[in-house]
């Protein structure tokens, strides 16, 4: 006899019906081993039609680690005094590029923490402006919430995607996560994701997994969000402890292979509701398994890989989380060993930009 999950796979599959909140939960918490391969198989099978075998680089440059918030979650937040604290110089950064280039990447994600006053605004923009003069990449920003009039001057300089996680679609839990203010306010947050729409970007967002106090009601809840905002781009990650942190501190604990199950549950989810949109297999996951996180999160359904193209000196100061993989190891390095283990589980690297299907179909 046929079970509830393998009802709920055909049913995402048909591509008919829109999965229910119970059904997404139920996808969430299914547990057995056969169950996992059923739903990254299902998962699999949806990437494949609307994506292909193939997988988008994204070069992956984290500008700078200051930030103006106070995240609870964060290495990288203002009051951690341990951090060593990095501006990456115009010439770094393009140089970065430039290497980038050299290795084949078509595609820059701008990261850093987050400061909106007029000099670190005018930067951004005017490295977007370079960087297009160097060569025609993709450039993604991730740079946290600006106003509308900041997002719309960095489209304007030539980037045309946005990543802005909502962190999490529960404002309960939100608050849980940061200070109670008005620098970390969820209204504020989720009305940037406006913004950046509006501005033009394609639109990504993303939320924590695993999280003290997350429920599988939450993870349904998040997956529902992202529909509600049509983001184009999902950019989501196990939640990791980092000891210098206030939640880091109240929880301590990590269950490495659980985590894991549950991220790549959600990516699973995420592709069998979502179908066409671009799904990041993020640094999050090859943490928790150096040996092969990365690849499951392609075989679970996602399709975006950001390996880092800046300097290995500024790495260490840039430790939103701890034990982050990659540290030392350079371009060359990283690209071997990311073709070597795609070709390991059967994918190519896509050409061009690689943006989201969902948002060229609009
Ligand atoms: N400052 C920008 C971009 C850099 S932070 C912003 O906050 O949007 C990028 C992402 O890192 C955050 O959205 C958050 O989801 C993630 N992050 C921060 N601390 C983390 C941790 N301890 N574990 C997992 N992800 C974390
Ligand atoms: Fe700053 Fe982003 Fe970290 Fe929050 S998550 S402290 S905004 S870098």
């Amino acid at each position: 006899m046929k079970n509830r999950l393998d009802d709920i796979l055909a049913k995402a599959l048909e591509e008919k019906d829109v999965l229910e909140h119970d059904e997404l939960k139920h996808l969430l918490t299914c547990e057995e081993p056969g169950e996992l391969a059923a739903l990254y198989r299902a998962a699999y099978r949806m990437k494949e039609r609307h994506i292909g075998r193939k997988v988008s680089l994204r070069g992956l440059v984290e500008m700078s680690d200051l930030c103006v918030k106070d995240c609870y979650y964060c290495g990288i937040r203002r009051s951690n005094r341990a951090v060593p604290r990095f501006a990456m110089t115009r010439d770094e950064i393009l140089r970065a590029v430039r290497l980038a280039r050299e290795y084949g990447y078509s595609s820059i994600v701008l990261q850093s923490g987050e400061r909106s006053d007029p000099a670190f605004v005018d930067f951004v923009e005017e490295i977007v402006r370079e960087i297009k003069r160097i060569d025609d990449f993709g450039i993604t920003l991730s740079c946290g919430e600006q106003s509308s009039e900041t997002y719309r001057r960095w489209f304007a300089a030539g980037a045309h995607r946005y990543l802005l996680r909502i962190e999490s679609s529960s404002r309960t839990l939100y608050r849980t996560l940061h200070p109670d203010d008005a620098m970390h306010d969820w209204e504020t947050r989720r009305r940037c994701l406006d913004f950046i729409r509006d501005a033009g970007f394609q639109l990504g967002t993303g939320v924590m997994i695993a999280l003290p106090r997350q429920t599988a009601d939450d993870l349904a809840s998040d997956l529902e969000f992202f529909r509600e905002v049509d983001a184009d781009m999902i950019g989501m990650g196990p939640y990791l402890p980092h000891h210098q942190t206030p939640l880091g501190r109240e929880f301590p604990e990590l269950d490495a292979e659980k985590t894991l199950e549950t991220g790549l549950k959600m990516i699973a989810a995420a592709r069998l509701y979502l179908r066409d949109v671009n799904i990041a297999a993020t640094t999050a996951l090859q943490t928790l398994s150096p040996a092969d996180g990365r690849e499951r999160g392609l075989l679970a359904g996602a399709n975006v890989v950001m390996p880092n193209i800046g300097d290995t000196a500024y790495r260490r100061g840039y430790q939103l989380y701890e034990n982050k993989p990659d540290l030392d190891e350079n371009l060359p390095e990283i690209r071997r060993k990311l073709e070597a283990s795609l070709q390991s589980i059967g994918e190519t690297v896509a050409e061009g930009w690689g943006d989201s299907p969902h948002f060229a179909s609009k």
